[in-house]
């Protein structure tokens, strides 16, 4: 494969990520491109793939990170183009297309953490926010406070809920623990907490090198029952007067 980065690729390489980059660039027609934003990316299309790397910032570790979400892309793993929701009205409003993305991505980097590891990085080289609490007190109290609105659920702090409780359940970080602001969570909402426990429970079973096995789980049957889940706890909730959830865009 030729680059049109050579100096930037080998500044990205290093002996850690050498065999991943391969693998990688063996399946996929991959580029390397400078961007202005500050952090990296991946964008994949069918056989394509182009990892973005911030101007100033050449990192194996970050480049290693995007790697692995490009190989779990090459397994056939793609969460989030199934957790669509325009065939669920009533999901609608809560399942914007930034939890979804979210979603995916928190699951991907509870897969790709262990490997990340082995790889020889150390954790807090994982994410640029590593070292950023996702729960913390102010955040629990918001999130429960934003939930309901009287006896009407807010679509927005489903959305919240969702979105925080998933990604403090789904970190592997040794140096946070989050189980008490997480029991905080599902004592205002054992129902809706339990349905994500489940679906970490799951994804942890779910085998990667097995997806396609029809024997097997697969990331299409996961994310399909969790939003049966999900949305039939919403029609435990709803408030049975007008039908719906509290949403913003339906206020006024
Ligand atoms: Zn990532």
């Amino acid at each position: 494969m030729w680059f049109r980065h050579k100096s930037l690729i080998n500044q990205l390489l290093d002996y850690r990520n050498q065999d991943l980059f391969d693998f990688v660039n063996k399946s996929l027609s991959l580029s390397v491109e400078r961007t202005t934003a500050s952090c990296y990316g991946l964008y994949t299309r069918g056989t394509k793939a182009i990892v973005y790397v911030p101007y100033g910032k050449p990192s194996p570790s970050s480049f290693a990170h995007e790697l692995l979400h490009a190989e779990l892309k090459i397994r056939g793993v793609n969460f989030s183009t199934k957790l669509s929701v325009s065939e669920r009205p009533a999901l609608i409003p809560i399942f914007s297309d930034a939890l979804s993305d979210h979603i995916t991505n928190v699951l991907e980097h509870r897969k790709m953490f262990p490997k990340f590891l082995s790889l020889g990085y150390n954790e807090d080289e994982f994410l640029s926010d590593s070292r950023i609490a996702i729960l913390t007190k102010p955040v629990v109290d918001s999130l429960i406070h934003g939930l309901r609105h009287g006896i009407d659920y807010s679509a927005d702090g489903i959305n919240s809920y969702i979105g925080k409780y998933l990604a403090a359940r789904s970190s592997c970080f040794s140096f946070f623990d989050y189980s008490n602001e997480l029991q905080q969570l599902r004592d205002v909402e054992p129902g809706l907490s339990s349905v994500l426990d489940g679906l970490v429970d799951r994804w942890d079973r779910y085998d990667i090198e097995k997806e396609g096995d029809p024997f097997y789980d697969s990331y299409l049957m996961i994310s399909f029952d969790f939003l049966d889940e999900v949305e039939s706890w919403v029609g435990s909730v709803i408030n049975q007067a007008t039908n719906s959830l509290w949403s913003v865009n339906t206020r006024s």
